[in-house]
């Protein structure tokens, strides 16, 4: 029976493959329409500075309430959404959404930095700057308070766009962060061939280093090159309060994680993160 079961099983898969590739296919058509009707949301997770523990920033993540299949993570749409021009306006979305929601706080009485995530369609296209430039005129807000996070893989792909776009982001006053060091190929050389302020050391690197002499010694090797080329630091991943007080005896600027805070709906963000601000 083993030939049945297996072929049973070849059938099943095949059949879980095409249920999948009609669901791609169907949320691929969906996204534009749920932009419209107002189905992705953003939520934000909170950064602290290590040295006093004050809350630095946010960082917006997508999210998507779709109708049917509940509350969608980036990992079930992103990629879809990536394979088709919609990225752009969905993209286009997550700023507007993150820089109304950054100008609302900091007119409350904070002054937090707001991490967005671009995707690489996005950092390819020249429009970008525009886009983004435009977008924090019409909310009020400085760009230096917005940091755009990028990743290494997305500077493999088209090395010029992506350099032209960025050094004109950086020119216009944008912080720009590279995401996820340590995922990819982590190529030392993007940190200095690209405009990025900032270095955001992926949990890969971060939560070895309680159990692991040698993992700390190379995140401590990472910080320090990054700090020699003036960029600022923040580890993500941050899980346990041991990881945070091994990360004290490094020069880390700022931590995210699951420790310090998940990523939640605005109004929870602003119950629990900002204490500080004006009622
Ligand atoms: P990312 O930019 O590296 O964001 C951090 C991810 O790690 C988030 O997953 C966050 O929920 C998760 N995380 C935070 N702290 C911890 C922790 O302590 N432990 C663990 N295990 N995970 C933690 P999320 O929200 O599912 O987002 C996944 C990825 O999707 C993001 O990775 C980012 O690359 C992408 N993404 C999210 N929102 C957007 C967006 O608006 N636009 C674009 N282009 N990409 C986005
Ligand atoms: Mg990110
Ligand atoms: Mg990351
Ligand atoms: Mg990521």
């Amino acid at each position: 029976w083993a030939k049945d079961g297996g072929r049973h099983a070849a059938s099943l898969y095949s059949a879980d493959i095409d249920r999948w590739g009609t669901q791609r296919l169907k949320l691929r058509h969906e996204i534009r329409p749920a932009i419209e009707l107002q189905q992705f949301v953003l939520h934000y997770q909170p950064q602290f500075r290590l040295k006093d523990n004050t809350i630095a920033g946010a960082e917006a993540l997508v999210r998507w309430q779709h109708p049917k299949l509940g509350l969608l993570s980036p990992a079930a749409f992103l990629e879809i959404a990536e394979a088709s021009p919609a990225i752009n306006e969905l993209g286009a979305w997550v700023f507007d959404e993150a820089c109304r929601q950054l100008a609302l706080w900091n007119q409350q009485g904070c002054n937090l930095v707001m991490s967005i995530n671009v995707s690489a369609r996005q950092l390819g296209n020249y429009s970008l700057p525009e886009m983004v430039a435009s977008c924090v005129r019409k909310h009020g807000i400085d760009p230096g308070c917005i940091k755009i996070e990028i990743t290494e893989s997305m500077l493999s792909q088209d090395f010029s766009t992506a350099e032209t776009v960025l050094l004109k982001l950086k020119e216009l006053g944008f912080r720009i962060a590279l995401d996820d060091f340590g995922t990819g190929y982590s190529n030392f050389t993007y940190l200095n061939r690209f405009p990025v302020t900032s270095l955001k050391i992926d949990r890969s690197f971060v939560q070895p280093i309680t159990h692991d002499a040698s993992a700390l010694a190379m995140l401590n090797g990472i910080i320090g090159l990054a700090k020699s080329l003036k960029l600022s630091v923040i580890c993500e991943g941050v899980e346990t309060e041991p990881q945070r007080t091994m990360l004290r005896t490094t020069n880390c600027d700022l931590i995210q994680g699951y420790l310090t805070g998940r990523p939640v709906p605005p109004d929870e963000f602003f119950e629990l993160f900002l204490p500080n601000r004006r009622q």
